[in-house]
């Protein structure tokens, strides 16, 4: 469904990602993982077009979605963004109620409909695994939940507009083992309804989580495959540095 050619991101002079050559399987999740600083979020932030906030910026390349080159003429990054969702590092819930952050998006898309919108609201409070605990404070501030809740209210503020794909950049990274946890049992119950991309510097978090994991280093694509094969029997040698920590 998505499909990275031959990409490229310059930002002003500096070449942060070279010639990326990437197939994202469908309702799977794919982990992006490599060094501080290798463009994981970068190449993460590509895919929806997040990164046209930087002004600095310059592509080469395609990304192909359903068809589309992304960056072709005539996309509107706005809709795109409903279609490829994302949850950053820091939960960042608006600072509203727990139901106008779920419902914040069904109300740019348009809906008015006060029922359909609650009914909505509350699947993908459900989906998220947040309802049980929030059900009786809906109209509460989301800034009183904590960091885990927190996040799982920013996926399902995401998936409340139903995207095809969910990115995430480090969603746990944030929080403790336990909400941490939550989050990683999260993703696995999602991907069957979502293409899932996880960008994690922790690799115990991409083998428990993924399906497929794609090695970045110093910009450049070293290693995709399955996560079982790039983490028992590594094709390339830095991979294998990577993974037994020679790096
Ligand atoms: P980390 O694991 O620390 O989050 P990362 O793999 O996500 O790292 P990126 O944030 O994608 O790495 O950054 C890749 C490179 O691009 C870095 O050298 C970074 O400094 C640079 N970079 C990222 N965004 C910009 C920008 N807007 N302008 C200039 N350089 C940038
Ligand atoms: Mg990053």
């Amino acid at each position: 469904k998505i499909s990275i050619k031959n990409f490229s991101v310059f930002f002003g002079e500096k070449q942060v990602l070279f010639d990326i050559n990437l197939d994202i399987p469908e309702n799977k999740v794919t982990a992006i993982i490599g060094p501080s600083g290798c463009g994981k979020s970068t190449l993460l932030r590509s895919i929806n077009r997040m990164n046209d906030f930087f002004e600095n910026m310059r592509i080469q390349g395609e990304i192909i979605f359903e068809n589309q080159n992304i960056y072709g003429n005539g996309v509107d990054p706005v809709k795109l963004r409903q279609r490829i969702g994302m949850v950053f590092q820091k939960p960042n819930p608006f600072p509203k109620s727990i139901f106008e952050n779920v419902a914040y998006g069904l109300k740019i898309q348009g809906w008015r409909d006060k029922k359909a919108i609650a009914q909505r609201v509350e699947e993908s409070l459900k989906a998220a695994a947040l309802w049980d605990e929030v059900k009786d404070r809906l109209h509460g501030s989301a800034l009183l939940l904590s960091g885990g809740q927190q996040q799982r209210l920013c996926i399902a503020r995401a998936i409340a507009v139903e995207p095809e794909v969910l990115l995430m950049d480090e969603p746990a990274s944030a929080l403790d083992p336990i909400a941490t946890a939550r989050i990683e049992e999260l993703i696995k119950t999602l991907k069957d309804q979502y293409t899932i991309v996880l960008v994690t510097h922790n690799m115990q978090e991409a083998a428990r989580t993924s399906d497929y994991t794609a090695f970045l280093l110093m910009g450049k694509l070293v290693e995709f495959g399955p996560t079982h094969q790039i983490f028992t029997n590594p094709q390339k040698k830095e991979t294998e540095d990577y993974l037994t920590g020679r790096f």
